[in-house]
């Protein structure tokens, strides 16, 4: 057999939370609550099987999420989405990624990735044919984008672009100024956009999410993606969604309809259902700044320095001031020595640039935080 990922080993998720348990450490590293989801979200999935609804869902999803999703984002971002022709539910946003870089990318197409990055782009490029083109961007500058670098790197090779906005593993967002640069960039191009949006409901400090689909230029040529695992605690029931325009969401459900075809029933009935109060999502922020600002406040005498998380569960802290080691061998030590697992930041570079930086996941109860946050503060 010759391998079609020669370089693709275990994810660092998986390591890192295999070696927590191992090590009865808390788990910090993986991106996972352990919490439950809301009792009555559970409540409906269980009316929902007991009602028989546990057979094939349409292909696309059942027509009442659809048009749940197309009302959220409607009122959010006064944005239009056809529920019929341009929402699909899919099963996790890892299924929309990899179902919209093959939707579109041809063999030697080139994608540009803005790294550290999640780990799932890449080989969903590769594996079409495609080439990664990374824009390498540094904690020193607060991960910002400079978009002149990005502007250089595009060709007429470029096929694609991939942002994720709140950003794991950082936590920085795109702003209104960064949408509008892009805009120009692409404006007169044939480039196509993902949207990592799964974080999009987790965002602090009265920050607004500048969702792609929040620019008429960007929207008409972005495959918007977004996880109900990640709003609703939810993570192990992989359902997601993607938003796009009706030419791009056909050519996305071509691949749907054969990678997955379609995603689990009863979740979906309770998931639109769940949906139709917006409380249950315009909570969500709240409830998340208050995770980051309890485990900031548990590491604030710590030898860690860090910048306040703008969005998603993860807080990045680095530790030059504790070690010199590097951020892989760190991780492992902690988590054996300390009982505090975390995730290396340099595993999101393609050349594992070691910033000295690691990933903390505060989705995760108050005594959790609290006992990793004494923990962490004796080093
Ligand atoms: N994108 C990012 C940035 C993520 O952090 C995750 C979480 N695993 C995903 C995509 C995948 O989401 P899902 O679990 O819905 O497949
Ligand atoms: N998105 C999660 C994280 O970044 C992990 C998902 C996975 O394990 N594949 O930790």
């Amino acid at each position: 057999l010759i391998s079609k990922q020669p370089n693709t080993g275990t994810t660092i998720f998986t390591v890192m939370s295999k070696l927590a348990s191992e090590y009865e450490a808390l788990n910090l590293s993986q991106g996972f609550p352990n919490f439950d989801c809301s009792p009555k979200l559970a409540a409906l999935v269980n009316h929902y099987l007991q009602k028989g609804m546990n057979q094939y869902a349409p292909m696309t999803g059942i027509p009442a999420l659809r048009e749940v999703i197309a009302q959220k984002v409607s009122d959010l971002y006064q944005v239009n989405y056809h529920p019929e022709s341009e929402v699909t539910v899919v099963s996790g946003a890892t299924e929309a990624l990899y179902a919209a870089i093959t939707a579109v990318v041809h063999q030697g197409d080139e994608v540009i990735l803005l790294e550290p990055c999640y780990d799932s782009y890449a080989p969903a490029i590769t594996l079409n044919g495609g080439i990664p083109v990374y824009v390498t961007l540094s904690p020193e500058n607060g991960y910002q984008i400079d978009w002149n670098i990005v502007k250089a790197k595009i060709n007429e090779k470029t096929k694609l672009i991939i942002l994720n906005t709140p950003h794991n593993p950082t936590g920085t967002v795109l702003s209104v100024e960064d949408l509008n640069t892009l805009a120009d960039i692409v404006k007169d191009s044939n480039i196509f956009l993902i949207g990592d949006e799964v974080y999009e409901h987790i965002i602090f400090d009265g920050l607004s999410h500048w969702s792609l689909l929040r620019n008429p230029v960007l929207k008409e040529r972005s495959f918007i993606c977004g996880s109900f695992g990640k709003t609703f605690h939810v993570t192990g029931w992989k359902v997601g969604y993607c938003l796009a325009p009706k030419q791009l969401s056909e050519e996305f459900r071509k691949v749907h309809q054969w990678l997955t075809f379609s995603t689990v029933t009863p979740i979906q009935y309770a998931l639109a259902d769940f949906l139709k109060e917006p409380e249950n999502y315009l909570s969500i922020p709240m409830f998340y700044q208050q995770k980051r600002d309890k485990f900031l406040s548990c590491i604030q005498n710590s030898r860690f320095s860090f910048t306040p998380a703008k969005g998603s569960f993860f807080q990045c802290v680095n530790y030059e001031k504790i070690t010199d080691e590097n951020d892989y061998d760190l991780a492992v030590r902690l988590t054996k020595e300390i009982g505090v697992a975390s995730i290396p930041v340099s595993v999101f570079y393609h050349q594992k640039n070691d910033f000295k930086i690691l990933r903390f996941c505060f989705a995760k109860d108050d005594e959790t935080l609290e006992k990793a946050g004494e923990k962490l503060s004796k080093l």
